[in-house]
């Protein structure tokens, strides 16, 4: 007998599904998000808006969300030896990897910046956006590929021979001498057990060989993107202590011979698990120098810029993938008789979520934007110069609150391995640690402000252009940044960061969220938790409709 006659049976029995949601997939992510198309086109980036579309459409695909949880579920597995005992050093990866690799390098993640006539980089950072909110781990080594350009062109007959087959935007997975492949990735191996932050404590040791390469001995702590065709590393020629040199280590030597880099063993990380991260060992590896003699900090310094904006882009993705999750949930659940989405408390926790996704995701179009015009515009390499360590220290610091908020925001089932959120979760720090931790980025930051007072010109103007009615706030922040105090270093860098993201929006047509951002995060007592900001209801409501995705608006 029914417990309740009047409830319909099925086949579940008493198990009925009612009042619950279903996965955020089949959304194209880049027609429907209203925040991030408005930022590519304001960003110089319209003429992609049809490349971005169709990427948007794959990304947010039921097939490719699938992929990305394939990939985590099945993590990379190291081959060090084939099955006759030799050294193979290889990495084996589940197909949705592949499948992930290929999607993304094949529309230009890791090339576009290279090879567009205009906005490149805008294209490159959202192509990142969207990749991102299907699987963050392949990012990386795109990431790599994208930024290892600017370093590898200081060696010109290097860069001749590597840049063709990174803007040939192909994936070939198969481990073969370059010259065999359709298309490659790169890595960077900077960090040594000895030294992370501190990269003059590398160790490793280049010798000079007669035909003008070197040999590398050494051992590099953190590998990441560990089948890539070739890594940038940090070295001491000749062990001198006087200064680091960058060289390039292909995986293959010329001879067609594997080059003798072995991959000691793989991470086991917390989250970023598609991607394989390795301890290798470098033994009397062949290298070639880029860049002068003793100058490797500066030249891979070219590349860690770019790796920068994009964990500001990773760590802003990351952000909308939890927010969309959560505004997803709150408009097709209900409690206490009403939608989320119409509580008042829950509105004022979502629209506070898409103020601080939106500053986010301004602060990377932004900074993209300044590396598209930097050719033809002096101002914008100087504004770059501070933006882009100042976002990198805040967004990722952000990340992780954001997405413990937004997973709360769908209660238990945010919690569930079956929900993107605690895979987004364990993703959040990982910005945040690496291409500079916190501490490291405020110093780096500090260092440039004292040695480059153009930079801090340039970016004091850029603030008073779009924020003029926030010159007292702007003169507090650089003059506490200008007397360098460590003690202070943090909040100066924090408010810095506030005012870019709020002068970013503004500039680039999203006035009322730049001015609220800005007054709301440096208000005299700011809140400290996402929904206590006591938001205007038209303010709640203007951000909760740019925030939530739909399409064809
Ligand atoms: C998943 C993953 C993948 C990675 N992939 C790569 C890769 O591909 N290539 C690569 O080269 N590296 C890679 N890394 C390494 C990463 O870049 C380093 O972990 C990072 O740079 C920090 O270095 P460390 O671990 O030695 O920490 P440490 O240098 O020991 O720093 C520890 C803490 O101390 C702080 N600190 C350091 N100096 C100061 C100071 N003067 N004042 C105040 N605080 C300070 C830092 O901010 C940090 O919070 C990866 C790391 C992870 C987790």
């Amino acid at each position: 007998m029914p417990i309740n006659a009047s409830v319909p049976r099925t086949d579940l029995g008493t198990h009925v599904v009612f009042n619950q949601g279903e996965a955020l997939v089949d959304v194209n992510l880049f027609d429907a998000d209203w925040i991030l198309t408005a930022l590519v086109e304001a960003a110089g980036g319209a003429g992609h808006v049809d490349l971005l579309s169709r990427f948007g459409a794959r990304a947010g695909s039921e097939e490719v969300q699938y992929w990305g949880e394939l990939a985590n579920r099945n993590p990379p597995q190291l081959r060090a030896f084939d099955r006759f005992g030799r050294r193979i050093d290889e990495v084996e990866f589940h197909p949705a990897y592949h499948a992930l690799m290929a999607l993304g390098l094949e529309a230009g993640t890791s090339s576009i910046a290279w090879t567009a006539p205009r906005a490149g980089h805008v294209a490159h950072s959202a192509l990142l956006y969207l990749l991102t909110q299907a699987e963050a781990g392949v990012g990386c080594p795109m990431s790599m590929t994208y930024a290892a350009v600017p370093a590898l062109r200081k060696q010109p007959e290097i860069a001749e021979l590597w840049e063709p087959r990174i803007a040939a935007a192909r994936y070939d997975a198969r481990c073969l001498p370059a010259h065999q492949k359709a298309g490659v990735t790169l890595g960077m191996a900077m960090t040594e057990k000895q030294g992370g932050s501190d990269v003059r404590a590398n160790s490793t040791v280049a010798i000079a060989q007669a035909d003008g390469s070197y040999a590398l001995t050494g051992h590099k702590w953190f590998v990441s993107g560990a089948m890539g065709d070739g890594f940038l590393a940090l070295a001491k020629i000749n062990g001198d202590d006087s200064g680091l040199s960058c060289f390039f280590v292909p995986r293959w030597r010329l001879d067609g011979s594997r080059n003798q880099l072995e991959l000691q063993r793989l991470k086991d990380k917390m989250g970023d698990r598609s991607n394989a991260t390795c301890e290798m060992e470098l033994r009397e590896a062949a290298a070639s120098l880029i860049g002068p003699e003793g100058r490797g900090v500066a030249t891979i310094l070219e590349m860690v810029q770019h790796t920068r904006l994009d964990c500001v882009t990773g760590a802003a993705a990351t952000m909308r993938l939890a927010l969309s999750n959560a505004i997803w949930n709150a408009q097709r659940r209900s409690a206490f008789g009403r939608r989320l989405i119409d509580q008042p408390m829950m509105r004022q926790v979502l629209a506070d979520l898409v103020l601080e996704s939106s500053a986010a995701t301004a602060l990377a179009m932004r900074i993209a934007l300044a590396f598209d015009r930097s050719q033809a515009d002096p101002a914008q390499v100087l504004l770059a110069r501070l933006m882009t360590p100042i976002a990198k220290y805040w967004v990722c610091r952000r990340a992780t609150p954001v997405v413990a908020e937004a997973m709360e925001c769908l209660g238990g089932s945010g919690y569930v391995e079956e929900s993107p959120l605690p895979r987004a979760f364990r993703q959040a720090p990982l910005n945040g640690i690496w291409e500079g931790s916190g501490n490291v980025i405020v110093l780096d930051t500090m260092r440039v402000m004292q040695r480059e007072p153009e930079a801090v010109e340039a970016m004091a103007q850029f603030l008073l252009a779009w924020l003029p009615g926030q010159a007292e706030r702007i003169d507090a922040a650089l003059i506490a940044f200008r007397t360098g105090e460590p003690n202070r270093a943090r909040q100066c860098v924090e408010h810095l960061a506030i005012l870019l993201a709020g002068a970013s929006l503004v500039e680039l047509g999203l006035e009322a969220l730049g001015i609220a951002y800005v007054n709301n995060r440096l208000a005299p007592v700011a809140a400290t938790s996402f929904g206590a900001a006591a938001l205007e209801d038209s303010l709640v409501d203007e951000l909760i409709e740019w925030g939530a995705l739909e399409s064809g608006k």
